[in-house]
């Protein structure tokens, strides 16, 4: 669990939200624990294979009060609720977290780790993009790296990360959801080869659920 320093106050009210929703987390160390999304609006990191390209433009999405959010988030009923985006670190979310953690919630935020995460989360899950590097000052604080392997030379890219995480972060290999026949039964040797790592699939979208 990571509980950061606390940081300065913030006074963001409120944040562009391009949906949210309650669901099942569908990757990562959390697979398959109810939990409830909010994907705020605004990615600077431009990833290729992005699945969510219509997040990237933070005017496109409505606004939502910080108060708004985390009532609904605390209405859903579980009490996991994951920051994602976009690229939700863009943001000084101090504010959404402070709610969040007043109401008893559990606050996760999956990151590029592009910008600087400063507030207070309870699970931080870092995933590097090539297309935006990962600022050295964030790999520590990472509880989960999860690496998206396009190809076969993502491998060794993906253990320039780990070398820089700390020992006790669970480390995962994800295949590209459009590349997946191809890598993942590289993931699976992989995997196999190097059991520090631990396959995460994007088991949500097989169980077509968001
Ligand atoms: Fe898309 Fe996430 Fe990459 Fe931004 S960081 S371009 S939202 S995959």
């Amino acid at each position: 669990m990571s509980l950061n320093p606390s940081p300065e106050s913030s006074d963001i009210l409120e944040l562009p939200v391009m949906e949210k929703f309650y669901t099942i987390q569908g990757e990562g160390a959390h697979t398959g624990t109810p939990a409830y999304f909010i994907r705020i609006g605004g990615c600077d990191v431009g990833c290729v294979w992005c699945d969510v390209k219509e997040s990237w433009d933070a005017s496109a999405h409505a606004m939502f009060s910080i108060e708004d959010l985390s009532i609904e988030a605390k209405m859903s009923g579980c009490d996991m609720v994951v920051v994602t985006g976009g690229e939700p670190a863009m943001y000084n979310l101090n504010s959404l977290t402070e709610k969040l953690n007043k109401l008893g919630l559990n606050t996760h935020i999956e990151t590029s780790g592009a910008h600087p995460i400063t507030e207070k989360w309870h699970w931080i899950c870092l995933s590097p993009k090539k297309f935006k590097p990962t600022l050295t000052s964030e790999y520590k604080k990472a509880d989960e790296l999860k690496v998206v392997i396009y190809n076969k030379h993502d491998f060794e890219w993906a253990e320039t990360h780990a070398a820089k995480v700390r020992k006790d972060c669970q480390l995962f290999l994800q295949p590209e959801w459009s590349r997946a026949d191809k890598v993942t039964p590289l993931i699976i040797d992989y995997v196999k080869d190097n059991p520090q790592w631990r396959i995460s699939l994007q088991t949500h979208k097989y169980m077509d659920i968001p």
